[in-house]
């Protein structure tokens, strides 16, 4: 099978043969249709992941495709099922964490496409535990990218105290935020879209189901989004330390800010009496659990929550990856296979 791979750390992506994955008796293995390229893929190439990978690898956690075989044991899944996998597989089903639905916090987890294969590939393989079904109306390029940036947008409505009614904004509209705000609308909250940049704020609001937009080119964002009542959560996708550390000031008493981005810089914090006097908290959420992937799925497939894409044939992973090091998806990109 063809299939992009990573030889060197800081080096381009390689098309190579190599041989289709053997499966175990747990396992599916799967005829990849589609595989989004994400921020974490340009982490990878960097070097960001040395500990977790061993190379040559390849990457991709945003797989959706067929299920070609299943293991011998397995018998909930059959060849031709729509299904994708997300970041975390492996996940034990025993642990304390496993056992509560919060997979993505299981010790024993191995990474799609950093510590394991992952979907820049014709097939790959995962265990039938860590994979979930594709709803029929969503297509492969438009399921692939919910795998993860999908997911760890919706993920946190689930640990927040969310519910219907509440104010939601969304710091940053790109490959996670634009899909923040669809799930954010979906699920009933009053939507504030926080960004630069005209055009991304007017496109939040005709396409995105923001109620309300505020430019955050000037420090004057956090007293605009307190005149509205302030956040009762906050989605923090924006790489910048700065915002996240005055988004503080931007919540709502009881209110929650969920950082999603990273930028490799420290985050100046408020006084403790900013935290302590509204009960306000600062979280952060890595990825999610296979049960809040189901759920993003089917709230995503009955609200018609989908990301927008382009696409580009496995052939050209290399200048899919560059593209997205470049920040020019708008948003996603996703390679297809044929
Ligand atoms: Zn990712
Ligand atoms: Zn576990």
């Amino acid at each position: 099978m063809k299939a992009a791979v990573l030889t060197n750390y800081h080096q381009p992506l390689e098309l190579r043969d190599v041989s289709i994955p053997d499966i175990g008796p747990l396992d599916v293995l799967i005829k990849v249709h589609a595989c989004g390229v994400c921020g974490s893929d340009v982490h990878l190439v960097d070097e960001d992941f040395k500990e977790m990978s061993t190379l040559p690898l390849i990457p991709g956690h945003e797989i959706a495709g067929v299920i070609e075989q299943v293991g011998e044991q397995v018998n909930y899944l059959k060849k031709g099922d729509r299904v994708g996998v997300p970041w975390a597989q492996h996940t034990c089903g025993h642990c304390r964490y496993c056992v509560r639905g919060e997979s993505i916090l299981c010790p024993e987890q191995l990474v799609t496409g950093v510590s394991l294969n992952g979907g820049y590939a014709e097939y790959t393989k995962a265990p039938a535990r860590d994979v979930t079904v594709i709803p029929d109306e969503i297509s492969f390029e438009e399921a692939a990218p919910l795998f993860c940036a999908g997911l760890t947008v919706y993920t946190p409505f689930n640990y927040v105290g969310f519910k219907p009614g509440q104010t939601v904004a969304v710091m940053g509209v790109g490959g996670l935020g634009h899909l923040a705000l669809q799930f954010a609308h979906a699920l009933g909250a009053q939507t504030i879209a926080v960004s630069r940049g005209e055009d991304k704020l007017q496109l939040a609001k005709e396409k995105l189901g923001a109620d309300e937009v505020i430019d955050s080119s000037t420090d004057e964002w956090v007293q605009k989004l307190q005149q509205m009542g302030g956040a009762d959560v906050i989605l923090s996708t924006a790489n910048s330390s700065k915002l996240m550390g005055q988004a503080i000031h931007a919540l709502a008493p009881n209110g929650t800010l969920v950082l999603l981005a990273v930028e490799y810089k420290e985050i100046i914090f408020p006084s403790p009496m900013d935290l302590i006097g509204g009960r306000r908290r600062v979280m952060g959420n890595p990825s999610g659990s296979i049960k809040d992937m189901r759920e993003t799925l089917e709230v995503a497939a009955k609200h018609g929550v989908r990301p927008m894409i382009e696409t580009h044939p496995l052939e050209n992973a290399q200048q899919a990856l560059e593209h997205v090091r470049d920040g020019k998806p708008r948003f996603r990109a996703v390679l297809t296979m044929n």
